[in-house]
């Protein structure tokens, strides 16, 4: 049977460790078909909206808050973004979805690391009662998991354990989650040692969820640091803000005459890059946009020629 995707949220070790674990088979799945993903672009994204889910949920609880992980890196993917919400909402895109890359030769895996290439990751932070905060750290290995536990501990100085993985077979996703283990202020050094140790002796989350829930993942990887889990589970899901409305607001930014063509042509496709949904917008849509322009404040510009 199928497993809802999921988020749980819990602490370790009597309050010392944050612990996080998300299955996210279901929503990487919607990801690869929606953009048409390579298996290793599934992999690459697969990891980011992952990643992105559970570093949004570190800080802000609002459910409006919402981070923005963008990786910017030279290989053939042309970079990638993906945006949670608090609400449990992820979405995201690549640049080149169709990239692909041979297994690597060491050890027959995706080669994410190659795919995304060198560069740069840059998180932004909306929070629910202050301005966006953005900060960058150079790409580690391009790898994801990596690189997010990297400035986890360097830029946001959180001690950060972070495992992300998307394992697919004959085109479909099997299992795609994440697990993240953070150090809480006042944990001491044989907490920290004893995750560690839990965590070295899990091998890959994928290899662990094709066995056993979330749930049962996060208990073994706290082992005897009693893992408490707090709150319910957050349903998670491939979910856009994108509308009809919004397709047809941003031709705004077209000149009249263009509009004029686009109406002659019997109305303009608008793609949507987060979620790759295609709405068409009627001419008499366009014609609408068209009028209240010419009706509306800026309009200093009638029919008969400027306004005094
Ligand atoms: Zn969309």
């Amino acid at each position: 049977m199928k497993r809802p995707d999921l988020l749980l949220r819990g602490t370790a070790a009597g309050g010392e460790l944050r612990v996080l674990g998300a299955d996210t088979t279901a929503l990487v799945q919607e990801a690869r078909d929606r953009h048409r993903l390579s298996h290793t672009a599934t992999a690459a994204l697969g990891r980011a909206l992952t990643g992105a889910i559970l570093l949004g949920q570190v800080v802000d609880k609002h459910p409006r808050s919402r981070l923005t992980l963008k990786i910017s890196g030279d290989g053939p993917l042309g970079g990638l973004v993906a945006e949670s919400s608090n609400d449990g909402s992820v979405r995201g895109y690549t640049r080149h979805p169709e990239a692909e890359l041979p297994l690597r030769p060491s050890d027959g895996k995706l080669d994410v690391g190659r795919l995304v290439g060198r560069g740069d990751l840059t998180v932004t932070r909306l929070l629910s009662e202050s301005e966006p905060y953005t900060s960058s750290t150079l790409l580690v290995s391009g790898e994801i998991a990596e690189d997010l536990a990297f400035f986890l501990t360097k830029s946001e100085q959180i001690p950060s354990a972070l495992m992300l993985g998307v394992y697919l077979e004959g085109g479909r996703v099997l299992q795609a989650g994440g697990l993240l283990l953070q150090s809480l202020p006042g944990a001491s050094q044989e907490t920290l040692r004893a995750a560690e140790h839990h965590l070295s002796q899990l091998g890959s989350i994928t290899s662990q969820l094709r066995q056993r829930s979330i749930l049962e993942i996060m208990e073994l990887a706290c082992g005897d640091l009693n893992l408490a889990i707090s709150g319910q589970a957050l349903p998670l899901h491939f979910r856009c803000r994108c509308s009809l409305e919004r397709a047809t607001g941003a031709l705004t930014y077209f000149g009249a005459d263009e509009l004029a063509s686009m109406i002659a042509e019997g109305g303009q496709e608008v793609v949507c890059h987060w979620c790759n949904t295609h709405y068409q917008v009627s001419p008499e849509s366009i014609q609408r946009l068209a009028q209240e322009r010419v009706d509306g404040g800026q309009g200093r510009w009638t029919e008969n020629g400027p306004k005094s």
